[in-house]
């Protein structure tokens, strides 16, 4: 499995392309803003000749959103959130101008699928199961690919920190319930590649991030 990392927008939100030796892949939570991020996506899905199957979002916060209309405009594919953060992605335009006070000027795409628990993401020969994991937003998910012991966890955790929960329905009680979630469910050597920031295991979390003990 490959995967290519994008640091993009003003957040410096990473989005991230996994495929498989299939030429099947996936974009998770695709932020890309400028136009040469918008570009450097699509140069890299055709220069390797890849077959987006899904795009999918960890959350719907419009720094993990941006680039879905680039997706769906030029390959098709629309987004897929978890249930629970529909009401983000019904106001996704309200998002640029409340958190960048930036006017879209675009559609957003229609969603492909609200997502639940017992979906499972599929390409190539690989799949990813959803774990929900809410505090940041209550849709906030980890996607998980046990096979290849990697797991995509969006704003609820990044290396030594956690994401915010003072936005709208965020909760601490819940990312704390859903860290402590996470630390019984997926093993210590789980790489853990963040919305933001650099990658990590479970267990240097579990070792060193304070929210996480
Ligand atoms: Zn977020």
């Amino acid at each position: 499995m490959k995967i290519e990392r994008f640091v993009v927008n003003p957040f410096q939100e990473n989005t991230y392309i996994v495929s498989d030796e299939t030429k099947q892949g996936v974009i998770i939570d695709c932020g890309a803003f400028y136009t040469e991020e918008r570009k450097a996506i699509m140069d890299y899905i055709k220069e390797n000749d890849i077959t987006i199957k899904h795009l999918i979002a960890t959350h719907a916060h419009i720094d993990h959103c941006f680039g879905n209309n680039t997706i769906y405009d030029e390959l098709g594919v629309k987004p897929e959130v978890f249930k629970d953060d529909e009401y983000l992605m019904a106001k996704l335009e309200k998002q640029a101008l409340d958190f960048c006070n930036y006017h879209l000027g675009y559609d957003m795409p229609p969603v492909g699928k609200y997502l639940d628990e017992t979906d499972v993401i599929e390409f190539g020969t690989h799949r990813f199961s959803v774990i929900p994991t809410p505090g940041h937003t209550p849709g906030s998910v980890f996607f998980y690919c046990e096979e290849e012991n990697i797991a995509f966890s969006g704003d609820t955790l990044f290396k030594m920190s956690i994401g915010r929960t003072d936005f709208e329905k965020g909760s601490y009680k819940d990312i704390m319930n859903s860290l402590q979630k996470l630390k019984e469910c997926l093993p210590p050597d789980t790489i853990v590649l963040p919305g933001h920031g650099p990658k990590t295991t479970i267990g240097q979390e579990i070792s060193s991030n304070p929210y996480m003990r």
